[in-house]
């Protein structure tokens, strides 16, 4: 019953593929074959389905944002994380660097570049890029992930935006430590390499409040996980958080490698890859095939029918 609504959704996201295009301001990811199309649910007791290109590694990118969040509360501290970023959708696009400079000193919220990369800011004392593959590896129950050496690098020569982020911040002394080495820890996150299946386990730790649910090691606290879900329910999808809110109403993080992360309270993490973009930077492809599980299974959190 759940394969055959996932085989459904991933038609349904394979009619829009066409609207869209890859992301080619990093270089590496024009490389893309927009026509992938992975979905990939996992379920609290061990059950996996999935459909279509849920094999094909891809990029991290900003979906690596959560993660970096939720490391971040875990050893910083809520009330230390907030001081440095705040909550609120900026309703720009993802590298926008207009309200840090017009609006506010601190950045909108964590899932936006400037946000990663003051909370990165803050990781960088504590962590290696080492301890938080380690770390991205637990969360998404993927002892697989890898840099990819090529994206990283792509990333690193065109980069020059973050960068301009980095500097900004520095100059509001938001941001205390070293600007390039900060960003390059950012550019190394966005440049791990992952799959649809990864993202689904991603989305179940989440969903499950935290505890891996086929180790029961608990790898995040409850209170950062309701953060972190909530973060991604306001303002995970860039500047279309507000309509994927209405139209799916789940807590999704996008990331412009065609991932979108999803994770339904207690019930499934979703994971989909579709590298065909929207013009805001989501997968089109994945986006829709959301939008059919959400209407299919009563998964918006405001559904009153249950699944
Ligand atoms: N590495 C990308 C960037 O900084 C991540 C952005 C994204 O996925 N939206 O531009």
């Amino acid at each position: 019953m759940l394969q055959e609504t996932a085989k459904a959704a991933w038609e349904y996201g394979r009619q829009f593929l066409m609207n869209g295009r890859v992301a080619d301001y990093i270089p590496e990811l024009g490389k893309a074959n927009p026509v992938y199309l992975g979905l990939c649910i996992k379920t609290p007791d061990g059950k996996t389905v999935e459909y279509g290109d849920v094999e094909q590694r891809f990029t991290m990118q900003s979906i690596c944002k959560v993660v970096c969040l939720a490391a971040a509360l875990q050893q910083e501290g809520f009330d230390k994380v907030f001081s440095h970023v705040m909550m609120e959708p900026s309703g720009d696009a993802f590298n926008s660097i207009l309200k840090l400079d017009t609006a506010s000193n601190r950045p909108f919220n964590p899932m936006i570049n400037a946000g990663a990369i003051e909370i990165i800011n803050l990781l960088a004392p504590t962590f290696a890029f080492s301890d938080l593959l380690e770390f991205v590896r637990a969360i998404c129950m993927d002892d697989d992930i890898v840099l990819d050496e090529a994206v990283y690098r792509s990333e690193s020569e065109t980069g020059d935006r973050n960068r301009a982020i980095g500097y900004l911040l520095k100059s509001k002394d938001v941001l205390t430590g070293d600007v390039l080495q900060t960003v390059d820890l950012y550019f190394k996150l966005c440049s791990l390499s992952i799959t649809a299946r990864s993202l689904a386990g991603l989305g179940l730790v989440l969903a499950n409040g935290g505890v891996h649910p086929e180790n029961g090691i608990r790898l995040l606290s409850a209170q950062t996980v309701r953060t972190v879900k909530t973060l991604m329910f306001t303002c995970g999808m860039y500047d279309r958080s507000g309509e994927f809110a209405v139209r799916v109403g789940i807590p999704c993080k996008s990331g412009v490698g065609g991932g979108i992360m999803a994770s339904v309270e207690n019930r499934m993490g979703i994971g989909t890859f579709g590298p065909s973009l929207d013009e805001k930077g989501n997968s089109i492809g994945g986006g829709h095939a959301l939008e059919y599980l959400s209407r299919e299974l009563h998964l918006h959190i405001f559904d009153s029918e249950t699944g």
